[in-house]
């Protein structure tokens, strides 16, 4: 048993951030511990940095879009996992509750999540259930590992709501709207539509296969390039009274809409188009193992084209890292590394 400090970026308080010495994790039994290779800053952490949130309680390490490898096994492990490259499958789900045991693992009544509710891997090591650290090949660069978790989120909306040749409309081109605009062409879509004000944004998503929507109005744009009919399914990745209101007007009589980006907790609504066009409005929540065993495959495989994503910074850097997500548009996806 080895008690030697270890540096973690640690969350104290809406917009601070520290390196600081921690207890090097030690395995509980059925536990390892994942040395950190690489922790990608996801969207939700930085709904935690910016503003106090009951869900991510400082001091909190946060960080759960990881790949790094087994360095010490708890009891009742195999030992052979010793030295195991892995990245991390970060809801830990009960197994026994009723969401659980059909299979809705990510509606878990008793779910943890690391990084929010135990110490996440924006650290130089962190202690999981071995059931969380997922062997991944060795090909596969860091960066790209860090994305199988983001990745899982747009294989479990697209699975569901894409049909062959639908049209889709993505609002909001960020990390996680740009993986479900490839995740909808790979389940099918015959168009993928994005709208997102920021430009390189919006090319980042071109490069995905999306159908850019320029104009300042791309509702109508949408509306027009459909020859009046809308979209059959649109995933708003922003979650924003006016991306609401776009989604509405953008979705077709009988559409779908998925709602994935908690831009606002709460805001108007125009439930009278939400009656008038018997839209189906779906809340989407994470992922399924199912739906997390296919992004690692799809990541194997190299099925995602990610030039221009990824900025990699030391985790000494953390509090800058953030803040400039926060504030600025100029980076995509930052990677920490210890
Ligand atoms: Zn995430
Ligand atoms: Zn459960």
């Amino acid at each position: 048993m080895e008690f030697g400090p270890m540096k973690a970026l640690v969350y104290l308080g809406p917009r601070r951030m520290e390196l600081q010495e921690a207890r090097d994790p030690d395995p509980e039994a059925g536990e390892v511990v994942l040395e950190t290779a690489a922790a990608a800053i996801c969207g939700s952490d930085l709904h935690g940095f910016r503003e106090a949130s009951p869900r991510r309680v400082p001091p909190l390490v946060m960080g759960h879009e990881a790949v790094g490898r087994i360095v010490a096994v708890g009891a009742g492990v195999d030992p052979a996992r010793l030295g195991e490259r892995a990245v991390l499958r970060p809801i830990l789900a009960c197994g026994a509750c009723e969401p659980c045991r059909l299979g809705r693992t990510n509606l878990c009544a008793r779910g943890r999540l690391v990084g929010r509710d135990l110490a996440g891997a924006f650290a130089e090591r962190l202690a999981v259930p071995a059931s969380a650290a997922v062997p991944i090949s060795a090909v596969v660069p860091d960066e790209l590992a860090t994305l199988t978790e983001p990745l899982a989120n747009a294989v479990h909306v697209t699975a569901r709501s894409v049909g062959a040749g639908d049209d889709v409309l993505v609002i909001g081109a960020g990390p996680i709207g740009t993986l479900m605009v490839r995740m909808a062409l790979e389940h099918g879509a015959g168009r993928a539509f994005v709208a997102d004000p920021v430009a390189g944004r919006r090319e980042l998503a071109r490069a995905q296969g999306a159908i850019p929507l320029e104009s300042e109005d791309p509702a109508t744009e949408l509306l027009e390039r459909t020859g009046g009919r809308g979209a059959d399914v649109v995933i708003d990745a922003a979650g924003l009274e006016p991306t609401w209101a776009l989604g509405l007007r953008a979705v077709r009589p009988g559409g779908r809409i998925e709602a994935v980006g908690l831009g606002a907790p709460a805001g108007r609504i125009d439930f009278f188009t939400v009656v008038g066009k018997e839209v189906t409005v779906t809340g989407s929540f994470a992922w399924t193992e199912p739906d997390f065993a296919r992004a690692l495959e799809l990541v194997e495989q190299g099925a995602i084209d990610t030039a221009g994503w990824f900025t990699r910074l030391p985790l000494a850097d953390g509090q800058r890292a953030f803040e400039e997500l926060v504030d600025t548009t100029g980076r995509f996806k930052v990677v920490l590394v210890p």
